[in-house]
């Protein structure tokens, strides 16, 4: 039995559902009873174990028959990766490692694998036995915000990520959670420097779900979430360096830009659609249909990539003065 994602099995052909943006990856999720205590996910043990939720999304069970089945229709529907997330289960990734061969057996897809690891050596059963990439998820940004909602240790994790990412340049990547009490500056400096690793990072928005013990928590605001996602992006793209960031209370004080170069530097919104691995839309993860989006699963429209670049303009005039100043070498 697999938990196939509600949009990606729309997308297989394998359920009726209307589905405002289609998946442009197949998201498959293998496992039940997670080890891991992390008081934001519904699969965790701190958890009410409500196995069909992951992020906002439900996951109803499929056999791997009909897995292997809906490719066909899923690839003709737009579906570009597979995307195989595990719990932490007593198994380790055996498990994963069967499916993944099920899955190589049906499709040419890439495939991303999702999976706590213990050590490199799974990573590389895991690539050698057909993932395309690994995904070795942090979720907080600091050591002091991973133990109060994961528990156990921010160095290991991170300290197994570079190993890995070293050993496999380009095929690795993390998953960071923004809202959980970190702050945009301990936020930015991380990935700034697991971009210089060559880390792929996907952002998330902490997203409050029932039966989980932040069900309470607020999720982050949106004009934080648009500042860290611009600089992030410039960040990543080469186009700022981290020194021009300027920060009051670990807020982002200053780009370090004129309003009409940061304007012209986010144009085209890109920074605004999800990332991640290459093709990972992850439609309405963190999001009401409806809601303010934080993560666009699809190219934003112009009034959407305007309304989003005055949104980290008018947070950042409120937050202090814009410098003048020009992108970093070389853009
Ligand atoms: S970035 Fe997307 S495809 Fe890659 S592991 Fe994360 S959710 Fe899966």
């Amino acid at each position: 039995m697999i938990r196939i994602s509600a949009g990606t099995a729309a997308c297989m052909g394998l359920k009726e559902i209307r589905a405002q943006v289609k998946p442009t990856t197949a998201y498959l999720l293998w496992g039940e009873h997670c080890l891991m205590g992390c008081t934001f996910c519904p699969q965790s043990r701190e958890s009410l174990r409500l196995p069909d939720r992951l992020g906002r999304v439900n996951w109803p069970p499929f056999s791997l028959a009909e897995l292997s089945r809906g490719f066909q229709k899923g690839e003709a529907g737009g579906l570009k990766r597979v995307c195989l997330q595990g719990v932490r289960g007593r198994e380790g990734t055996a498990p994963l490692l069967e499916i993944l061969g099920r899955i190589r057996e049906a499709t040419d897809l890439p495939v991303c694998v999702s999976a706590w690891i213990d050590h490199g050596d799974e990573a590389a059963r895991l690539l050698e036995g057909g993932a395309e990439r690994v995904s070795i998820a942090l979720d907080a940004a600091t050591p002091r915000v991973y133990r109060q909602v994961k528990g156990g240790s921010f160095r290991e994790r991170h300290a197994l990520l570079l190993e890995c990412a070293r050993r496999w340049p380009g095929r690795v990547g993390t998953h960071i959670i923004l809202g959980l009490g970190e702050t945009e500056e301990e936020a930015l400096c991380l990935m700034d420097s697991l971009y210089r690793e060559g880390v792929t990072v996907a952002l998330f928005a902490f997203t409050p779900l029932k039966g989980t013990p932040l069900a309470g928590k607020e999720p982050p605001e949106p004009p934080s979430y648009r500042r860290v996602q611009a600089a992030s992006y410039l960040l990543q793209e080469g186009r700022l360096a981290l020194s021009r960031l300027t920060f009051r209370q670990g807020r982002i004080l200053s780009f370090g830009l004129s309003p009409g170069e940061l304007r012209e530097a986010l144009a085209g919104g890109k920074a605004f659609e999800t990332r991640g691995c290459p093709h990972c839309n992850r439609p309405f993860y963190n999001e009401r249909p409806g809601g303010f989006l934080y993560n666009y699963p699809r190219p934003l429209t112009e009034a959407e990539e305007r309304e989003a670049v005055d949104l980290v303009l008018k947070a950042a005039e409120e937050g202090g003065a814009f410098h003048e100043g020009n992108l970093a070498p070389g853009t």
